[in-house]
């Protein structure tokens, strides 16, 4: 069942879930204060917690393992069974969840075709339900900042706030999946809680961008948090002397956010240095944060070919989407001389093609 081929790994661009604690960061787990979690007793997961509330502007907030059971939490907290949940036909929930939202919540998930994962307000109003015995009633309209799938595309502020707008004119409740929202705030220079503060609920990923090993941060209004929590104990997600892993998420966000710009740097570079080879689908500008997805034109290509290419002769790992596409994920572990070296040897592989 384990696909891992980590040994051989030098430089590793599949994603940014791929570092590793750094000694700071190890240093700080090492000393925390710690207290039975589930009994709100853990003095440095309620430090987190605090933290994480106030930088998004919600009352409360809580830690979770992983972003997983954030969202499939939130789903199960804002519908009934049956109700409908409005998100882009790309966002996480749909395709890397296990059929969370339908085995663990029981809504069906109404798809809306973004462009790049970014959807209007008219396409929200288009998808709610009128009030009718036959219809699943709408519920709850979803936001993925970034949008992982097409390549870590951020909203907009007057995108997300004309979203809201439609949903709240019909009292549908609104989650931010902000698995990389960080990348989004140093992207766009945006505050998190300018773009958080007017959802009913956001969650944040400890564990990618920002480089912890473990968790995950969901926050609300207390009555929300409140229900998270019965559902967070249900699900086996309550903890005991979880602050050795809350302060390594404390210390990512007292370290790891303006580090972002760096990540944003390499993947911009690397997709300069690819971008004018003539097999090569990509535009520079198509690459707003740490990801980057392009698409190869050669009839020859094959995107797993080339990923085991590179892993076996450089150590360099990417992934693929399909049999075209390969995607690259900068993050902390990821040095500019690192992508240079990625991406020249990307090209190589390129110019190998008949
Ligand atoms: C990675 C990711 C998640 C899930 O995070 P885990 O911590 O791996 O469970 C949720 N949403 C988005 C957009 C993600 O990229």
């Amino acid at each position: 069942m384990n696909k891992g081929t980590t040994s051989r790994v030098q430089i590793d661009l599949l994603s940014d879930t791929a570092t590793r604690p750094s000694p700071g960061m190890r240093m700080a787990m090492a000393s925390a204060e710690v207290g039975d979690e589930q009994r709100g007793e853990d003095p440095t997961v309620n430090a987190l917690c605090d933290r994480v509330a106030e930088l998004l502007g919600k009352e409360a907030a809580v830690f979770l393992p992983s972003c997983t059971m954030c969202n499939q939490i939130s789903i199960a907290v804002h519908c009934h069974p049956g109700d409908e949940v409005i998100m882009d036909a790309l966002a996480h929930p749909i395709h890397f969840e296990a059929g969370g939202p339908s085995a663990l919540g029981g809504v069906m998930i109404r798809c809306v075709e973004g462009l790049r994962g970014i959807f209007s307000a008219d396409q929200v109003q288009a998808s709610i339900r009128t009030q009718d015995r036959h219809a699943p009633r709408s519920a709850l309209v979803w936001i993925e900042q970034t949008v992982n799938l097409t390549g870590g595309h951020c909203w907009q502020l007057n995108e997300i706030r004309e979203v809201l707008e439609a949903a709240r004119r019909s009292n549908l409740a609104t989650h931010l999946d902000g698995a990389r929202l960080f990348n989004a705030v140093v992207a766009t220079n945006t505050s998190a809680s300018e773009f958080s503060k007017d959802f009913d609920s956001v969650c944040i990923d400890l564990t990618k961008g920002l480089g912890a090993p473990v968790g995950a941060v969901l926050a609300g209004g207390i009555s929300f948090i409140n229900d998270a929590w019965r559902l967070k104990q249900r699900w086996g997600g309550a903890m005991r002397q979880a602050g050795i892993i809350a302060a390594a998420g404390l210390y990512a966000l007292e370290h790891n956010i303006q580090q972002l710009q760096q990540d944003h740097e390499n993947a911009a570079l690397f997709a300069h240095i690819v971008a004018s080879h003539p097999y090569v689908e990509l535009s520079e500008d198509s690459v707003d944060t740490n990801i980057v997805i392009l698409e190869i034109t050669h009839t020859g290509f094959d995107a797993r070919l080339c990923a085991q290419y590179l892993m076996a002769k450089y150590g360099i790992r990417i992934g693929t989407l399909g049999p075209r596409k390969i995607r690259v994920v900068t993050h902390l572990d990821i040095s500019n001389e690192d992508t240079r070296l990625a991406a020249e040897a990307f090209l190589e592989f390129l110019s190998s093609l008949e």
